[in-house]
């Protein structure tokens, strides 16, 4: 079974690429999927073990508009896929590029094939919407500025599970919205954000690592903003996930960390 229970009433799978995770709820007539997975194998995986829980998805949503965190298969079904209003106006922008997917296929190793045709169709909650509109726990909506435009956290409030998107990793460093007016300040904003309902938190899902518990959020928490303290002031990060000590397999977030130096010295000449 690809699925693992996490906590009470949820579940999530663990991707071969870039340990992504999806992650399901489970509601009252059927489940949440949050950001349901990467090649179509894995997709049809969830969706088998959701047919023999006798569940179906009731309500999907994506985290954040990158494309790893868009993806669908048909065997999942078709309800309704929310995102931020933010998030779905970026998609709209992404999709209207007519070459969209020679981007993402840039952006994969040769071996990993992904289902693109049922990418990024998701509906935009209107801005302000504190709660995903679904028969299930409730699931609370913490959009904030960073990673990505219209990024959001979910927070499963009577499981104490946070859903984070592509924050607090133990695999990747910060990756900062180099599209914001002040990339650095907006993550830090973000983490305060985390910090303050960390105390109704007892576990944490990142959209890429290891799922960890209420003190590795804490660690997280510190480790990002030492990360980012350390960009803001022109300083070299001693964090473990770049340089030497990086994990076999994982040396080119030291890649991601350098492109990020770069970015912040064009951003600054500007
Ligand atoms: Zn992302």
């Amino acid at each position: 079974m690809g699925l693992s229970q996490v906590a009470d009433g949820v579940l999530a799978h663990e991707s071969e690429f870039i340990k992504s995770n999806a992650v399901v709820v489970q509601g009252k007539a059927g489940v949440l999927l949050i950001d349901a997975g990467i090649t179509a194998d894995e997709m049809v995986a969830i969706a088998d073990d959701l047919r023999r829980l006798s569940q179906r998805v009731v309500a999907g949503f994506s985290t954040h508009p990158h494309w790893d965190h868009l993806l669908w298969h048909a065997e999942l079904g078709e309800a309704p896929r929310y995102g931020t209003a933010r998030c779905a106006a970026e998609i709209k922008a992404f999709l209207s590029d007519a070459h969209w997917r020679d981007h993402i296929v840039e952006d994969l190793p040769p071996e990993v094939e992904v289902p693109l045709n049922l990418l990024g169709l998701i509906t935009g909650l209107p801005a302000g919407t504190t709660q995903v509109p679904w028969d299930g726990p409730t699931v609370r909506v913490i959009e904030h500025q960073a990673h990505a435009a219209g990024h959001a956290a979910l927070l499963v409030e009577e499981r104490g599970v946070l859903v984070a998107g592509d924050m607090l990793s133990d695999v990747l460093v910060p990756m900062l919205d180099f599209s914001a007016a002040d990339p650095i300040e907006d993550y830090l904003v973000a983490l305060d954000l985390f910090e303050g309902v960390a105390g109704d938190i007892d576990v944490l899902i990142p959209g890429h690592g290891s799922v960890g518990g209420a003190d590795e959020l804490r660690a997280r928490i510190e480790q990002d903003r030492a990360y980012v303290r350390a960009l803001r002031d022109g300083q070299t990060p001693s964090d473990p996930r770049i340089g030497p000590s990086a994990k076999p397999g994982w040396e080119w977030v030291s890649d991601v960390h350098e492109g990020q130096l770069q970015g912040l010295a064009q951003k600054s000449d500007k």
